[in-house]
């Protein structure tokens, strides 16, 4: 047994396609640029990993950039990758120089965006995003099509909108919550409607985490019928970042029963190695991939997770990669520091156990955290254990 999720969930019968942009959304988070040897090998190990679709970069950034994309491009052999572009043909000229094959083109026609950002007509800004979508099509490029701000577009302009792109050729359109302010509810609305009008197109989700419903919203998004779901590698991106990567394929597996054909091992040291590119440190309590995800001190927890980890955990962290930590500290009990004793090759006995107990509590409560080298010298300087 490796998980045992709650029986209430209801299944879902396929895996969405997953689309990690950690290589551009990602490399958007404020403060971090990769080189072209990490992008590269970010790409390799998430193609290593079974992801079948990654976002590479966006070309109109710069020389670096397209240099970037071109060294993701010949390092992946298996996954199909896209590039980012602005609804321009410049920006597909561009794109195509990179070598790329398909691009995700990118519009914007909530009333928002148009009044402020745009600052154009909504039939203007229409023609000019299906005109490069055309010549994307002429070009013999894969195109997937996305308005920014999808979750802020009023129904009525953004199925037309798809629909047409879907007439010239589109592959796939893609519901954008780029601010962050949609609900599980309002994602899966907007899927099923576009589900329900699309014939050929995939629909896709691209979710931020602003209300930290990025997972939620991918997910609900999924369960609604989508078949693409973005993801970043330790949900960065963005503010405060989109879908993780690691939380939707667990997620994915564990509480919806679909094999998404991840090769989970692999996304412990995925994560890690997106924190040493990006310089962002995984947060302890980042679900999944966390320090502290699996780490247990409440001598309650312990004493039953050492019968059966399941009692206390949402799946067995090898599956991911990771180990189970036990720590000492106020909260322990006498199974934890029996357990880390004979961790340490130690062994323990009863009175001794109890009066090293005593101390683990003492420093614990001081805020002092209890090492294994302190516990060595704890149980060295009275005895109890040798
Ligand atoms: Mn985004």
């Amino acid at each position: 047994m490796k998980w045992v999720a709650s029986f209430y969930n209801p299944r879902l019968s396929r895996s969405p396609v997953l689309y990690d942009t950690t290589l551009r959304d990602g490399e958007q988070t404020p403060g971090v640029a990769f080189s072209p040897e990490q992008k590269a090998s970010i790409a390799l190990a998430l193609e290593e990993a079974g992801v079948r679709e990654l976002e590479a970069g966006f070309p109109a950034v710069s020389e670096g950039e397209r240099e970037a994309i071109g060294a993701v491009l010949e390092s992946c052999s298996r996954a199909r990758i896209y590039v980012l572009c602005r609804a321009r043909r410049e920006d597909i000229d561009l794109a195509m120089r990179c070598g790329a094959e398909n691009v995700a083109i990118f519009t914007s026609v909530s009333e928002l965006h148009l009044r402020y950002k745009m600052r154009r007509p909504l039939e203007s800004v229409r023609r000019e995003a299906l005109d490069a979508l055309e010549y994307a099509v002429e070009h013999g490029l894969r195109v997937s099509f996305s308005t920014e701000d999808a979750t802020r577009t009023r129904p009525d302009v953004l199925t037309s909108l798809y629909l047409e792109a879907e007439a010239l050729g589109a592959r796939r359109v893609t519901v954008s919550d780029t601010a962050g302010v949609a609900s599980p509810q309002a994602v899966a609305h907007i899927v099923a409607m576009l589900r329900s009008r699309l014939r050929r197109a995939a629909v896709a989700v691209h979710t931020h985490n602003d209300f930290g419903l990025a997972t939620a919203n991918a997910l609900a998004g999924v369960a609604a019928g989508a078949e693409v779901v973005a993801t970043t590698v330790n949900g960065i991106g963005e503010r405060a970042g989109n879908a993780s990567l690691e939380e939707v394929v667990m997620a994915l597996e564990v509480l919806y029963g679909v094999p998404t054909g991840i090769r989970l091992e692999k996304l412990g040291e995925i994560s890690e190695l997106v924190a040493r590119c990006s310089g962002i440190p995984i947060h302890p309590g980042k679900p999944i991939v966390g320090r502290n995800a699996f780490t247990h001190e409440s001598g309650v927890h312990v004493a039953a997770v050492l019968e059966n980890p399941l009692t206390y955990e949402p799946f067995l962290p090898e599956l991911v990669g990771r180990k189970r930590r036990i720590v000492l500290g106020k909260h322990s009990g006498r199974r934890a520091v029996a357990a880390k004793l004979e961790e340490m090759g130690l062994e323990p006995e009863g009175g001794g156990i109890r009066r090293l107990l005593e101390e683990v509590k003492r420093l614990g409560e001081g805020g002092v955290r209890v090492t294994e080298d302190s516990l060595l010298r704890m149980a060295g300087d009275g005895g109890g254990a040798g």
